[in-house]
Parts: C-alpha cells; sequence; structure tokens
C-alpha cells in the first residue's frame, strides 16, 4: 500500500476481543494492516448498517455518547483552533452525531460532515440543524477546493484504501488549507499488549507511515504529536507537491515498529502503574457522564453543557 514491497510478517492472530483476525507489518515500511483486507462494497455496508450497532449497541446516539463525544469535540476543537481562520469553511469526516460540527457552527466556521451511518448522520441534521452528506469520503461528490480545513479524527484506519481517501480530500481542500488527521498509534503502549487490535481498524500508522503516505498522495506534515499517553497520533498537513517515499527510512521504519512491539509484553505492562490508572479513570468518566446528562434531554443542552467554558462566537 505505501512502499510495494511485498514482503509482511504476521504479527497478530487476534483481535482484542479474542477472536480471529491476522494482522501483517510491512518489512519494507512499517505499516500494518489487516489480512485479508474486506472487500470495499461489504466494508461500504457494514459502516451503513453493523459498525453504530456493534460497537454502540445503537441506532443514534445515546445521551451519555453525546456527553462523551461532546466532551471529545471541545478537545478537538482546542487543538485545532490555531489552524482555523475566523469564518473558515470546515469539513469533518466521520461526523458521527454531530457534535465536533455542532461546535464548528457555534464557533462561527461553516461546516459539512461526511458520515456513513445514515441514523448518527439524520440524528445530526435533525437534531442540530447541520450539513452532513451521508456516505463515505468514496461516494460522496463535494466541491473542488472549497474547504479551509478538513478533520479526520479515527477515520483513516478505518478506510479500505487511505491513499484513495487522501486523493480525494487533496481535492477538496483550498491550496492554502490544511487537513488534520488523528489515528491510533501502532507504537503505542497505553494499552494492553492484545488489546491492540480492532476488527474495524484495517490500518496501522505510527508516525513515519502517515507522513510518508500523505507526501505520496501531495501532502507535507507541518506538524506532528502525541496524546499525553502515547496512544493517538495527530498530524497537521499542508499539500504540497507529491514525493515518491523514502524507502530506506522506511525499512529502518518498520525495524522499529516490530521492536517497539516485541518490547511491550504483557509482564511489562500488567508491572506498570497505567492499566490501573486507566481503569480508575473509565469509572470516574462513566460516572460524571451520568451526572452530566441527568435532566438533560436535548442533544443540544447536553452540548451546550460540553461547551460551557467556551463563549460562542
Ligand atoms: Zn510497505
Amino acid at each position: 500500500m505505501l512502499c510495494e514491497a511485498r514482503d509482511a510478517a504476521l504479527i497478530s492472530c487476534k483481535d482484542r476481543y479474542g477472536r480471529p483476525l491476522r494482522t501483517v507489518l510491512c518489512r519494507g515500511c512499517g505499516l500494518a494492516w489487516s489480512d485479508p483486507l474486506p472487500a470495499p462494497d461489504a466494508l461500504a455496508a457494514y459502516y451503513r448498517e453493523h459498525y453504530r450497532w456493534e460497537y454502540q449497541g445503537t441506532h443514534r446516539p445515546r445521551r451519555v455518547h453525546i456527553y462523551r463525544n461532546g466532551r471529545n469535540a471541545l478537545e478537538r476543537f482546542r487543538q485545532l483552533r490555531r489552524w482555523l481562520a475566523p469564518q473558515a469553511y470546515v469539513l469533518d469526516v466521520g461526523s458521527g452525531g454531530g457534535e465536533l460540527l455542532y461546535l464548528f457552527v457555534r464557533q462561527g466556521c461553516r461546516a459539512t460532515g461526511v458520515e456513513p451511518h445514515p441514523g448518527y448522520a439524520e440524528f445530526a441534521i435533525r437534531e442540530y440543524g447541520l450539513d452532513v452528506r451521508i456516505g463515505s469520503v468514496e461516494q460522496i461528490e463535494l466541491e473542488a477546493a472549497s474547504f479551509d480545513l478538513i478533520a479526520l479524527y479515527h477515520v483513516l484506519e478505518h478506510t479500505a484504501c487511505p491513499a484513495v481517501v487522501l486523493a480525494r480530500l487533496r481535492r477538496w481542500l483550498k491550496p492554502t488549507g490544511v487537513l488534520a488527521i488523528e489515528v491510533p498509534n501502532l507504537e503505542a503502549t497505553c494499552q494492553a499488549p492484545n488489546h491492540r487490535f480492532h476488527r474495524a481498524h484495517l490500518f496501522h500508522f505510527n508516525r513515519a507511515t502517515l507522513t510518508a503516505l500523505g507526501r505520496r498522495e501531495g501532502f507535507l506534515a507541518e506538524h506532528a504529536e502525541l496524546s499525553p499517553d502515547g496512544g493517538n497520533l495527530f498530524v497537521v498537513f499542508r499539500p504540497a507537491e507529491p514525493a515518491p517515499v523514502d524507502r530506506a527510512a522506511l525499512r529502518e521504519n518498520s525495524e522499529r515498529v516490530r521492536r517497539r512491539l516485541e518490547q511491550h509484553t504483557w509482564l511489562r505492562h500488567y508491572t506498570s502503574p497505567l492499566p490501573y490508572l486507566r481503569a480508575v479513570r473509565r469509572l470516574m468518566r462513566a460516572v460524571n457522564e451520568h451526572r452530566a446528562v441527568r435532566g438533560r434531554c436535548r442533544g443540544r443542552d447536553i452540548l451546550e453543557a460540553c461547551f460551557a467554558t467556551l463563549p460562542a462566537a
């Protein structure tokens, strides 16, 4: 996909729930993916019909999910703010229940969302009056060179061909615009070793493979950071001339990834304080979420409670 090497090593046979899932690591570049990859049509049907039900147990966002996504949206908005000009036109790919889109509009931007799940997309349209296109990046059509900022939070790893997605986004982005992408970090050690792979995540990136793929598809990374726990990788790209990948650097990257994954053992994980702190944080989060949504029925009221600290534009 990235380097065209035909040599990949099997690094996992199971997903995080213990179900069979083969994941391979390319020896040429360090990109990892599910093997075999699902057919694009089957994947589109899965996101349209099954994904939300499988992972959230619902066909429209529940109140606690709205609250959780609202809190995430606030963090994401703060992360993106330095690249947002006043009245920017923003595209949120994988806009879900519309929480981040709602915040963009609340803060004076023009915003469009793309969401493959009809229930979530229609909820965002109906509940908040947002502009959401139902479908995937591969299916929908948007005007060329129209967006100042395109955001993809935890979307690229779900797509059948990330290169195709990036090429389409490149067309929709203004020459002066930015593309912001967050994906799980393949090298993360904040989760247990057997929790790394997820059936819905088809590709696994680290900083080197994500920036190299962007470069090949006509984007130059101008900023990259990891979340405090190292679990997520966030990269901001600007449109640039496409450039071939640096094969020598990527071969070294593959070695680096292989070493990192090998070093992240069960023993090391469970003798560190990380998993216990994480469990406590999750429990506290669930308690806070239930407390926060009590007495609030409308999505808008829940989101306004999340965004109370941010003055509206
Ligand atoms: Zn490769």
